[in-house]
């Protein structure tokens, strides 16, 4: 168990050093101006109609780092920042959202799995932690057993959001070369701020994971 305790703790390190960092590289990154002086918008609308996809709309939204893709109501929603300036940071983030607006048109499995599970997360990941404190307190194993399968089902999400971010942001990569939203020398800029936000999703999900792997070895040690 001690060895445990140290995994989770160098996880929650490598978690706040995540968000860190990808506030600091996205702001490096915005510094640097795209030499083809397009907006994350027009980015993100130019991929968006040459993929096939001229009725999603593209809107702005208040606070850092955002962005994201609503698949409920198919709308690319991008933070000020992206929307508006025309940097490398920009590009990236804007290019990344519209990924997963494609994955959604193509069916991409991982995406539909994660939108079949996604209504159930919220409600198992809420009471997970009831059911195994509960369970603990009141010596009740069954408790912490239904709890460990609720919390199997959160772990199980974020497991599934790894690849749709990964697939997510190779998409973005190939898509903003081939089409020239960016120069050859500016892809590793683009690769630094999209490795950045993908490790928050690491470090998220390793968290996630060992946290059950604890929540296991109580409920093995306690039924011994
Ligand atoms: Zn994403």
């Amino acid at each position: 168990m001690g060895f445990l305790y140290v995994l989770i703790i160098a996880a929650f390190i490598l978690s706040i050093w995540a968000q860190f960092r990808v506030k600091g590289t996205f702001n490096k990154w915005s510094k640097v101006e795209s030499s083809t002086g397009m907006t994350g918008y027009d980015v993100a609308r130019h991929m968006l109609d040459t993929n096939g996809l001229q009725d999603v709309p593209i809107e702005p939204v208040r606070g850092a780092l955002s962005d994201h893709y609503d698949p409920i109501h198919r709308v690319v929603r991008l933070s000020e920042p992206v929307y508006y300036e025309r940097s490398i940071s920009a590009i990236s983030v804007a290019s990344h959202e519209v990924g997963h607006a494609i994955q959604h048109k193509e069916h991409y499995p991982m995406l539909v799995l994660r939108h079949k599970i996604f209504p159930v997360v919220n409600f198992a990941s809420g009471i997970a932690p009831f059911l195994i404190l509960g369970g603990i307190i009141f010596n009740a194993l069954n408790l912490v057993g239904l709890g460990i399968i609720f919390f199997s089902v959160m772990v199980a999400f974020q497991l599934i959001t790894l690849p749709v971010e990964f697939n997510a942001s190779s998409r973005a990569r190939d898509i903003i070369v081939q089409e020239g939203y960016i120069q050859r020398d500016e892809e590793r800029g683009v690769g630094k701020v999209l490795n950045a936000a993908a490790l928050t999703y690491v470090a998220a999900a390793l968290i996630s994971l060992l946290e059950l792997v604890r929540y296991i070895a109580i409920f093995t040690s306690n039924r011994e």
